[in-house]
């Protein structure tokens, strides 16, 4: 399907029913598959054929969709996770064992930040956060000898942060590590991180690609353009023999498809997060119209973005649509058809007027999530950043005022109506 539009590939990609099959992927509610002899099934436990056999490795439907995330992204191949924070999790577990280390950009989600920062070090994995615009100079200082990657997000959640993803891939690449990207936000409709120079790219398939708050799911993409041969010993997980799998050499045996190859048969024999047929079959539904929601939540979005910043009440509006925002230029260059609908703002009364405002929503809904088809709202600094202190919570780019929108597919002279009358109250 690679040469095909986005909107095409959506759609299409992954699944090509033949005559008399289903049009719409069929949801294969199966956890094992059958044989009809012993040596069939053992073949395929020493990876020498393909096939499916135990759904916590492989199943039909959660791989027709691993394939067209894969192809919406341009990369070789990609796995899905039973959440983003399990992506994220498997897709810097995979290179990095004990006494290794990340180097990570500060703004990145609250849930990742705490699984590098904590969850890693208690497995003796490292991290350093470095400013998201530092120099080059300055996020190269962050490197050590044992660093295996670096991690950033295209749009940061929630401080809106645009990725300068040319500078993050030249840093790692002249340290001979891989970038990771979480491209959540974007989404492959607005920005493919692959072109740009990223290696590996992660989702959490929960916010745009469901878009209906209906699953929580995440995704892992390779690029299969990181040499992971070319670096001796380093990445030894994917060069040298698995034990744990009968010896197998990840990269001899399975080429550019060797990071994936070993997140499936390694990370999620052991570590087992699947997601469910019937998960993948929605996000599957929430895919097809992709780029028609995302799309209308921009087009809102600026609408929203600009209203905000006209108002009397609003202290400062973060949204790289904006002509003046800081990170404008950027998002010009990366995602010019638009970022995406998440706008975060401050109010002149700070944290209570935010408090004032939120309660006093109609229409907008007060909860943990974006991305979906409702207009959401949420208090970073009370809700998903809670958890950090005040210095934390400013590398993060988050102050204490802050909130986040996420502006939905409502009509949008709706959703100005009731954001104007909560202001009203702010
Ligand atoms: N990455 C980003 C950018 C996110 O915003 C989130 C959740 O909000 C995650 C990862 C974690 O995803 P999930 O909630 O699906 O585990």
């Amino acid at each position: 399907m690679s040469d095909f539009k986005q909107e095409t590939k959506c759609i299409h990609s992954g699944y090509t029913p033949q005559k008399g099959e289903p049009c719409a992927l069929p949801i294969c509610q199966s956890t094992t598959f059958k044989y009809d002899t012993t040596d069939e099934m053992g073949q395929l436990f020493d990876l020498k054929a393909d096939g499916y056999f135990y759904t916590r490795l492989q199943n039909p439907t959660n791989d027709a969709v691993a394939a067209k995330i894969a192809d919406l992204e341009g990369g070789v191949a990609a796995i899905l996770t039973s959440s983003g924070q399990a992506a994220n999790f498997y897709a810097v577990f995979n290179i990095c064992e004990a006494g290794d280390h990340v180097v990570a950009a500060s703004t990145i989600y609250g849930g990742t930040f705490n699984l590098l920062a904590v969850t890693f070090k208690k497995l003796g994995i490292d991290c350093t956060f470095v400013d998201t615009d530092a120099s080059a100079e300055e996020i190269a200082s962050a490197f050590q000898p044992n660093t295996k990657a670096l991690f950033a997000e295209t749009i940061a959640n929630p401080a809106l942060v645009v990725l300068d993803i040319e500078k993050f891939a030249k840093v790692a690449h002249s340290h001979g590590v891989p970038l990771i990207v979480d491209n959540t936000f974007a989404t492959p409709v607005n920005c493919r991180p692959f072109e740009w120079g990223a290696d590996i790219v992660t989702h959490s398939t929960t916010k745009y690609m469901d878009g209906h708050a209906v699953q929580v799911g995440g995704a892992i993409v390779d690029s299969g353009n990181f040499d992971w041969e070319a670096y001796g010993h380093k990445y030894h997980g994917l060069t040298e023999p698995d034990e744990s799998y009968h010896g197998v050499v990840y990269t001899k045996r399975f080429g550019k498809k060797a990071y994936i190859t070993k997140a499936t048969t390694q990370l999620m024999r052991d570590l087992g997060s699947i997601p469910s047929p019937m998960n993948c079959f929605l996000l599957n539904l929430g895919l097809e119209t992709l780029p028609l929601r995302v799309e209308r939540h921009c087009c809102n979005a600026q609408k929203v973005a600009e209203y905000l910043s006209a108002h009397e009440k609003v202290a400062s509006v973060n949204f790289a649509g904006l002509p003046g925002d800081k990170y404008h230029d950027l998002a010009q260059k990366y995602m010019p058809k638009g970022t995406c609908g998440v706008i975060s703002f401050e109010l002149n009364g700070g944290r209570e007027a935010a408090v004032r405002f939120m309660d006093s929503l109609k229409l907008a809904t007060i909860a943990t999530h974006v991305a979906a088809s409702i207009t959401m709202v949420l208090h970073p600094a009370s809700h998903t950043h809670r958890q950090m202190n005040d210095e934390q919570l400013r590398e993060a780019g988050v102050s204490p005022g802050m909130i986040r929108l996420s502006v939905g597919i409502e009509n949008v002279d709706d959703i100005i109506a009731d954001l104007a009358q909560a202001l009203e109250n702010a």
